[in-house]
């Protein structure tokens, strides 16, 4: 294994990686560190295609010593499907979707579910907690189940039922709180606090692991184009790890020597109801102010709060990115557009990238001939009541 340590990046401390860790003493998540120099050292980027199609074909730059240790269920390696017809309407010909509703649990959550429960187990943890919004508890509670771990999931009454049905099969430790997630993680605090050590707090970016599953889509979209990377990439933004990992990710092909120094721009799409890092960009700030009433149909991107604020602000500004926030009706319609135009039904976070790709490229910030990758972080089945049927003649 190449991990290293554990660095913070708001004050510059080191903390082992070899124990199970939370945020660093000054309130920031964690980041994990590799001996880069070796990696590039043991393996060349000829040698992915050989290896299996999931995540753990990037194993070098992922946290499990042991192989025994990983739990898997086929997570990683989604298809990044050109969208010709789509794009062409929108103005971004070279328009690219990569397509994580394929993925185990119906989201790219189980990518950090994966990596997150190997590590924990492989470390000694016994039971996580975590808030969510639904998606990442059905995640951990199914990887959580095939490693013979615990998991205590709390979520707010408005998840869809679909993601408390895959916690209660999978024999998790469910319960609901009456408000957002936020207040979801006020329990899960407490219950860790009242544990005694028993219970790990594998909430988002309070534990280092997440963010390194996550990190893979950026590794995959960059060996999907041939070791190139595009000019801008989309991606609909909660907790935002998916973002801070791919900008991560990038960062260390860059320093691998696998990728040039050119970055993509980042792009982080909020809904109008709930864009806490959409103000604070605009605004010029490095921290978000939480959110007032947060609420839109896509409720995997509702994050009034988002602990890695800093992270993600910095990962927009470093790659001359911007954050954009659309309306709940301009995604559902761009969801039933694309869907007419390319047969795939999209999650509504994946549709609200569409939604500002559209825009982006109608104000000429995504110019005439860029390459743009979207992710369409989970699968449009998780989210039936996001096309309207009643309409539909019943023949006699
Ligand atoms: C969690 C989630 C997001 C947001 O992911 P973050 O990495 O927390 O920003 C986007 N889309 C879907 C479908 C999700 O479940
Ligand atoms: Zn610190």
């Amino acid at each position: 294994m190449y991990l290293t340590h554990l660095e913070c990046p708001r004050c510059g401390k080191d903390h082992p990686a070899d124990r199970p860790q939370n945020l660093c003493d000054c309130g920031s998540p964690l980041l994990a560190r590799y001996d880069l120099a070796a990696v590039a050292r043991a393996v060349t980027p000829e040698q992915f295609p050989l290896r299996p199609a999931d995540l753990w074909r990037y194993r070098e730059v992922l946290p499990v010593a042991d192989p025994r240790r990983v739990t898997t269920l086929g997570e990683g390696w989604t298809p990044l499907l050109r969208t010709p017809s789509y794009g062409a309407e929108i103005g971004i010909p070279d328009l690219l979707v990569k397509d994580e509703g394929l993925i185990p649990t119906g989201s790219f959550k189980a990518r950090g579910a994966a990596v997150g429960i190997s590590r924990a187990r492989e470390l000694g943890v016994e039971r996580i907690a975590m808030p969510t919004n639904g998606n990442a508890g059905a995640a951990w509670a199914t990887y959580a189940a095939r490693a013979g771990m615990g998991a205590t999931i709390v979520m707010p009454l408005d998840a869809p039922t679909i993601c408390r049905r895959e916690c209660v099969a999978a024999g998790a430790d469910l319960r609901l709180v009456d408000g957002l997630i936020s207040d979801a993680g006020k329990r899960v605090a407490e219950l860790v606090a009242d544990s005694d050590g028993a219970i790990f707090d594998a909430g988002t970016l309070r534990e280092p692991y997440r963010l390194e599953g996550k990190k893979t889509m950026g590794y995959e979209i960059v060996e999907q184009l041939g070791w190139q990377v595009p000019d801008v990439i989309i991606y609909p933004t909660g907790g935002g790890v998916g973002l801070i990992g791919i900008h991560k990710a990038l960062q260390e092909l860059r320093e691998l020597g696998w990728v040039e120094d050119k970055l993509p721009r980042l792009v982080a799409v909020q809904s109008t109801g709930c864009a806490p890092i959409v103000r604070a960009f605009a605004a010029g700030e490095d921290r978000a102010q939480p959110w007032a009433d947060a609420h839109t149909v896509a409720f995997g991107i509702t994050v009034p709060a988002p602990l890695g604020d800093e992270l993600i602000l910095n990962a927009l500004r470093a790659s001359a990115g911007t954050a954009v926030a659309v309306d709940d009706e301009e995604i559902l319609t761009d969801l039933r557009d694309f869907a007419g135009r390319e047969g795939l039904l999209l999650c509504p976070e994946g549709a609200a990238c569409l939604t500002a790709a559209r825009q982006l490229r109608a104000g000429g910030w995504i110019r005439a001939g860029e390459r743009v990758v979207v992710l369409n972080t989970g699968a449009g089945l998780k989210y039936p009541e996001t096309v309207d049927v009643s309409a539909v003649p019943v023949l006699a």
